[in-house]
């Protein structure tokens, strides 16, 4: 196990353990070509804040660190409950289910996402990074 300092191009120095000898050059170049582990963490933590930020959502409350991270989980979640509703509503027109029951349906999906939409607990996000869609509707639809 070889050992080896790269310089990324934030400028943060960071040592990595490369196993086999000849792959020492590699890893060199490749981590030299990007920012660090944190940085680039940092990055997609702000981009994900200006994204949930031009989406209209509320801005987050907590500590400093909880809320760059739960931007990120914030960004994820979304979209997969997103992805959830909109296949829920393809798989009923597949499945020829009547138009009026799919949005009646999908209308409940909905409100329920709004209402997840609405949580601006930093915390509430990170709590739930595991869940899946699912979990985040039922919750929403649940908690009445
Ligand atoms: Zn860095």
């Amino acid at each position: 196990m070889a050992k080896i300092q790269a310089i990324h191009t934030c400028g943060h120095t960071e040592e990595y353990k490369i196993a086999g000898r000849k792959n020492e050059a590699y890893w060199q170049s490749r981590y030299e070509a990007e920012a660090c582990w944190e940085c680039r963490k940092a990055e997609e933590n702000i981009k994900a804040q200006l994204a949930n930020q031009s989406n209209g959502l509320p801005a987050l409350s907590g500590s400093e660190k909880q809320i760059a991270w739960a931007e990120t989980l914030r960004m994820k979640s979304l979209k997969s409950i997103e992805q959830f509703i909109d296949d829920a509503r393809k798989l009923g027109e597949r499945q020829g289910v009547d138009q009026a029951q799919i949005d009646e349906g999908i209308g409940k999906l909905q409100a329920a996402a709004d209402k997840i939409k609405g949580v601006a607990l930093a915390s509430w996000w990170i709590d739930r990074r595991d869940h899946t869609a699912q979990e985040f509707l039922r919750e929403a639809l649940t908690r009445g």
